[in-house]
């Protein structure tokens, strides 16, 4: 018999926002296969706040999948999924846009083919007001950036 720890996906739970069933660890931890919802109990407790793994709250979560949207992150939820953690990114136009820490509040955003092109930004605020990729706010282009992640 294989042995089993308390990280192995061995019991079944509804999920947070979709209700339907996945499999999840001992601590209640676990991807939603159905709706992708990271399932987790930081998470659960601070249900209006961006906790990582997941990109947007758990209340907005549910928000969503009820409209039947796309579990998605607005700017705002970026970025404080970026406050929360450190590094986040994103894809536009084949390019990846990497945002790292810079000082206390500040954000530094790295892309280019040889990661060469950088901006700083001296908080949130700033980045969502000042933040340009050519000449577009990233504000404008936000509905059509791919893949917002945490690195
Ligand atoms: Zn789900």
């Amino acid at each position: 018999m294989k042995n089993k720890n308390i990280y192995d996906k061995i019991f079944e739970k509804k999920c947070n926002v979709c209700g339907k069933t996945l499999l999840a660890s001992k601590t209640g931890n676990g991807e939603c296969p159905h709706c992708g919802w990271y399932n987790n109990r930081l998470g659960e407790i601070n249900e209006n706040m961006v906790i990582f793994p997941n990109l947007v709250s758990l209340n907005k979560a549910k928000k969503l999948y009820k409209e039947n949207r796309l579990i998605k992150p607005d700017l705002n939820d970026f970025l404080e999924a970026f406050e929360f953690y450190g590094e986040t990114g994103f894809e536009y136009k084949n390019l990846m846009f990497c945002l790292f820490r810079h000082g206390d509040n500040g954000i530094e955003m790295g892309w280019g083919p040889n990661d060469d092109e950088v901006a700083y930004f001296k908080d949130k605020e700033d980045f969502i007001k000042n933040a340009k990729i050519d000449n577009e706010y990233v504000r404008d282009i936000w509905n059509k950036v791919e893949n917002p992640c945490y690195l």
